[in-house]
């Protein structure tokens, strides 16, 4: 294992020290991201090309989720595949027209790619474009890498969006702005943040992914994006290559990031400020006052948090500045300094920002400080509390609606629950 050299980020303007840290990392791979996509693109499947480790992998973090649905599975390739390429193109192609077959709802099929050496020789781009060109126009298929060698858990979603923007049609030359939000968000807060939206004359607005693969939004120069996810740095990058701009600003966690993300979008579309204010201020109020319940427990306790889901950021934030938690540590896989510029903007200044994993190190300064509360994966939870430390797993941040207003008090509960089970165990 190689130890970190960590060294001082030169991140120019930021408040906070951020460093940059290399070594053995504890994160789940891209392929994770397949369980929340999949129930928002109703009428897409995820067909896996991979080994019986990538299949464990989906079947135990879907068993994390109470509705999980078939709407994905994985096509095994075997050793002996490697014997020749072209047996295992025909394996796919035989395991896709019996899915079709099987399922004439699928209107989207992702071909996701994996690490074992044998799919890694795979062109799973071209089999894409050949299967594609044999199925549609009843089912478009497209391939992206859910691989744990070139992403990391959150990754997988944008590697999923990115697939998806060269299919977005072009907007119309007359259509006039509209804003596009993009980032897998739970339905109900989707519609929430429609209903605002159009409260403020905003519009139309569109979301990214749809619900239904035909409902693909236009993209071009009038087009403005809005960030819901901080980690759709290919994603973002596409759909700016395609014309469209990206308002800056901090993610709709927590009332502040809430209001702070809706203002980029209302200043955009010429919004007064009045109107404004009018429309969110019952929104921030009714939340405001129920972050008070979870107040008394979170208050000036310490928070560590490793690198998992690229929210870390985002979460630190809204804890130490809406609910005056400490924060001891900040990691995380990867910062995209362009998209997280407001957001480390609004950390307490001082605070260590992580870039990166040295696990064993980090694992050091965690025990050394002795955080009331850890976020974490999956792997490292169980071991930290064997040592008697309260820890979150990270990935429920990503199957829990916590963006916008309404839900800011259940992400507040998601911290606030572990410590006050930990109080009454040790009472
Ligand atoms: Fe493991 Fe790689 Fe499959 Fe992910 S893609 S489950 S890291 S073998």
């Amino acid at each position: 294992m190689s130890r970190a050299a960590a060294a001082l980020d030169e991140n120019a303007g930021c408040a906070v020290p951020v460093r940059t840290e290399r070594g053995q990392r504890e994160v789940f791979c891209g392929l994770t991201g397949i369980i929340w996509l999949h129930r928002k693109i109703q009428d897409a499947f995820f067909l896996v090309v991979g080994s019986r480790t990538c299949a464990h992998l989906i079947q135990s973090a879907a068993g994390v989720m109470i509705f999980a649905e078939p709407r994905f599975a994985t096509a095994i390739i075997e050793e002996k595949d490697l014997a020749g390429l072209a047996d295992a193109n025909d394996e796919i192609d035989a395991a896709v027209a019996r899915l079709v077959e099987r399922r004439p709802d699928i209107r989207l099929l992702f071909l996701v790619g994996s690490c074992p050496s044998e799919v890694i020789k795979l062109d799973l781009g071209r089999a894409a474009a050949r299967l594609s060109g044999r199925l549609s126009p009843q089912v478009r298929v497209l391939a992206y890498s859910g691989s744990g060698i070139e992403t990391t858990f959150t990754q997988g979603e944008d590697a999923c969006l990115a697939a998806l923007v060269p299919e977005l049609p072009a907007e119309a030359p007359q259509a006039g702005p509209s804003l596009l939000v993009v980032g897998t968000m739970a339905e109900v807060v989707e519609d929430q943040f429609a209903r605002i939206l159009a409260s403020l004359g905003i519009g139309p607005v569109r979301f990214l992914p749809p619900r239904r693969a035909a409902d693909l939004p236009p993209v071009g120069p009038q087009t403005r994006i809005l960030l819901a996810q901080p980690f759709l740095n290919d994603t973002a990058r596409l759909l700016e290559r395609r014309g469209a701009t990206r308002l800056s600003a901090p993610f709709p966690l927590g009332v502040e990031g809430t209001t702070l993300w809706l203002e980029a979008a209302a200043r955009a579309f010429g919004v007064s400020r009045e109107r404004f204010a009018m429309a969110v201020r019952p929104y921030e109020e009714r939340a405001r006052a129920a972050l008070e319940r979870h107040r008394g427990h979170l208050a000036g306790r310490s928070l560590f948090l490793f690198p998992d889901s690229q929210l870390e950021i985002p979460i630190a934030r809204f804890l130490s500045r809406e609910l005056g938690m400490r924060l001891v540590e900040v990691g995380t896989p990867f910062l995209q300094r362009t998209h997280l510029a407001p957001e480390l903007a609004l950390l307490p200044p001082g605070t260590p920002v992580v870039e990166g994993q040295d696990v064993d190190l980090q694992l050091d300064r965690c025990r050394a400080a002795r955080p009331d509360i850890t976020l974490c994966g999956l792997g490292l939870a169980n071991p930290l509390e064997a040592e008697g430390l309260t820890t979150k797993w990270s990935i429920e941040l990503l199957f829990t609606p916590i963006h916008g207003y309404d839900q800011a008090p259940d992400l507040a509960e998601l911290f606030a629950r572990p410590l006050v089970r930990r109080t009454r165990l040790v009472a």
